[in-house]
């Protein structure tokens, strides 16, 4: 069975509209899909009220990757199935949407001290309609010749502990996922080897977002290796969470990962998180 849990489309830093992305999902032969967009369900909202006919037999489920806030790191929380509609979730999201304005103006102060004026209004063309994020001030960086890539953008101002890296504006990793159980979701922590994290600190990490409600951790993340996957694979049993899946898809980069994963190619000692254990849990 191939299954995609974690993918991005305009209405967040993705390059294609929901239902381009949904029908490329088909063709790859996904069968069970979810739209994770940074901090919003908009393009997951659209596929509804665009109703089935879209994706045929293909199981669509209701996503989300929140931006949280765990003893200082930047942590992501998938949220699989839950009442898009929930009141908890979507005070929630305001907060989070709030949060990656104020986050915004703060990088573009910092990049305007380093001669770089109008980042915030330039990054806010770049998004548009959709979620502002630092990938909005990397497309504005290059377009202004700033630097010569998104790439360097990241290495030099917007990556991990650089200037433009602000990660305060999260609410904390407990609370984030609160609200997807609120929502009578399930909460995964995406893709863990992203943090660079020591091992120790990791499993504190998992411990703490258990003991917040959270039942499931990513085993494969678009491109790792397959020894990455059945380390991930051990982490999760040892650790007592169901294993999902997700390409993290954004566009068709030349070495990006590609729609959807085999899960036969998982070690059978895993709990999966399937679509039917959402609907089971839902029911
Ligand atoms: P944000 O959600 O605004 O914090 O931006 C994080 C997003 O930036 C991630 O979800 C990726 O899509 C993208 N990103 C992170 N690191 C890099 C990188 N080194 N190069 C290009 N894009 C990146
Ligand atoms: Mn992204
Ligand atoms: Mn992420
Ligand atoms: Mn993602």
């Amino acid at each position: 069975m191939i299954i995609d849990f974690h993918t991005h489309s305009h209405a967040s830093d993705g390059a294609l509209a929901p239902g381009d992305l949904l029908a490329e999902a088909v063709a790859a032969g996904v069968q069970q899909f979810a739209l994770t967009d940074h901090d919003t369900v908009a393009g997951y909202r659209a596929l509804r009220e665009a109703g089935a006919a879209l994706h045929g037999n293909m199981q669509l489920l209701a996503g989300t990757e929140l931006s949280t806030l765990w003893s200082g790191v930047g942590i992501h929380v998938v949220g699989l199935g839950m009442d898009i509609d929930h009141p908890v979730l979507h005070a929630g999201l305001e907060r989070l949407d709030a949060a990656r304005r104020e986050r915004a103006g703060l990088i573009a102060e910092r990049l305007e001290k380093l001669g770089m004026p109008g980042a915030l209004a330039g990054a806010q063309a770049e998004a548009g309609v959709s979620q502002i994020g630092r990938p909005h001030f990397a497309a504005w960086m290059v377009a202004q010749g700033h630097v010569e890539d998104a790439n360097r953008a990241f290495d030099k101002y917007l990556g991990a502990g650089k200037i433009g890296d602000v990660e305060t504006c999260w609410p904390p990793l407990a609370e984030a996922t609160g609200w997807i159980v609120a929502a009578g979701g399930i909460a995964v922590l995406a893709h863990p080897l992203k943090y660079r994290m020591t091992r120790t600190k990791l499993k504190r990490c998992l411990q703490d977002f258990a003991a917040a409600g959270g039942s499931a951790m990513e085993v494969y993340s678009g491109r790792q290796t397959e020894e990455q996957t059945r380390d991930l694979c051990k982490l999760a049993v040892a650790m007592g969470l169901l294993a999902s899946v997700g390409s993290d898809f954004h566009a068709h980069w030349d070495h990006g990962p590609r729609l959807g994963f085999d899960v036969s190619r998982l070690p059978g000692d895993v709990e999966l998180l399937t679509a039917e254990r959402l609907e089971g849990r839902a029911a």
